[in-house]
């Protein structure tokens, strides 16, 4: 058979075995133990498991090891990200730690190299003591300055949370000299971007945003090659940070609407770019999908599309900008992103408030999650939030 589209892919992707179960829908599997066949072989697997590999014919063990429903979720991302594993954790920022330790477990240093601007989240992370890293933090063109000997990851995003800067992976994989790079991938998704064929080493995702795409599930997933796979899984059993299984279930089922959903955003947040760059309110629009926002044209290149994410400068400062998320009644103020509802929230107040001063967002910025409300009815609530 000629391969899949992705389209396909997300549709079918970890439901190979169904038919045979005699199943149609995705099988959850709540167990946080599982019964044993015997002490040597459940002894077995266990030891391969906590050892970051498969389960053999000793079964599952333990939820916190293995989990037949998060397994299924994971197939499904390899298969949509291009890389021969995948492996899901609680949250996007278990995933980043479990990145970091990973990287650290190699032997090689405990220096990383970031590009900025990043999610805050990962770049408190970073920038704090609590993984015994030491961070540098750059921008795209000083990562070949900043790699040493003891540099074990370089960590970036793209676009880049909050204002959609992009960056030239495959670039900065060649800057890296041979060191890993992670490249997160929660503002492109799958459908619009695969930094593994541009080089990355490590795709990883905030499954609570897009891939879920219905707010109601937190998780995070890390596509990568299987000795990456194996090291992520021996952090994850040891420091306990799996996804649960039926937010694995919720993941899962969010993937066959992703392309759809990603494509249908995206086209609304075209037209509201267009439109905001045009209001007396609006200072300037980050949007990969205009000429500024795209100065090194990675999208068609290295994009598949301009996604769904923007952020608006506001002429009126941070108090229109609270004026604003105080009006909206179709967008909801709040932070995440990714759904299939619109959001707006003022980064350096939340997201990104822990960021140093420096590499913080302005005050007059917005950033909106454009979700599958006809865009006529989101274009009349920002104007009416927008007006003076
Ligand atoms: C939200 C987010 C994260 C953190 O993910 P959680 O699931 O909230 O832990 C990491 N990176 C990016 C780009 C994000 O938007």
């Amino acid at each position: 058979m000629t391969p899949l589209s992705p389209d396909s892919v997300a549709v079918h992707a970890g439901r190979a075995d169904l038919t045979a179960l005699g199943v149609h829908a995705l099988p959850l599997d709540l167990s946080s133990t599982n019964p044993l066949p015997g002490i040597d072989s459940g002894g077995a697997s266990y030891e391969a498991m906590a050892l970051g590999g498969h389960p053999t014919d000793g079964g599952h063990v333990y939820s916190r090891l293995w989990n037949p429903t998060v397994a299924r979720f994971e197939e499904a991302l390899a298969a949509l990200e291009h890389t021969a594993e995948a492996v899901a954790f609680s949250s996007g920022m278990a995933a980043v730690t479990a990145t970091v330790l990973a990287a650290r477990s190699r032997g090689v240093g405990a220096h990383v190299v970031a590009v900025r601007p990043l999610y805050g989240g990962t770049d408190h992370l970073l920038a704090s003591p609590l993984l015994g890293v030491e961070t540098t933090f750059v921008a795209p063109d000083g990562v070949a300055a900043a790699v040493r000997p003891d540099t074990c990851l370089v960590v970036l995003e793209t676009p880049a949370n909050p204002t959609l800067e992009l960056v030239d992976v495959a670039g900065v994989v060649a800057a890296a000299q041979g060191r890993p790079v992670v490249v997160d991938n929660t503002f492109a998704t799958p459908v619009l971007q695969n930094p593994a064929d541009q080089g990355a080493t490590l795709v990883l995702h905030s499954a609570t945003k897009y891939l879920g795409g219905h707010g109601d599930a937190v998780g995070g997933v890390v596509a990568t090659d299987e000795e990456w796979a194996a090291a992520l899984r021996r952090v994850r059993a040891v420091t306990g940070g799996i996804l649960h299984p039926l937010a694995g279930y919720l993941l899962h089922r969010g993937l066959p609407t992703l392309p759809v959903r990603v494509r249908a955003q995206q086209g609304s947040a075209e037209k509201l770019a267009g439109w905001l760059a045009e209001l007396p309110a609006v200072r300037h629009v980050h949007y990969p999908g205009t000429a500024d926002g795209d100065p090194l044209g990675l999208v068609g290149r290295q994009m598949r599309g301009p996604g769904a994410m923007l952020a608006i400068r506001l002429t009126g400062g941070f108090e229109q900008a609270a004026r604003a998320v105080e009006r909206v009644r179709l967008f909801t103020h709040a932070v995440s992103l990714g759904g299939v509802d619109s959001l707006v929230q003022h980064p350096a107040a939340l997201t990104h408030r822990p960021v140093p001063p420096e590499a913080r967002p302005g005050a007059d910025v917005l950033r909106l999650s454009v979700g599958l409300e006809d865009v006529e009815d989101l274009q009349a609530d920002l104007a009416q939030a927008l007006a003076a």
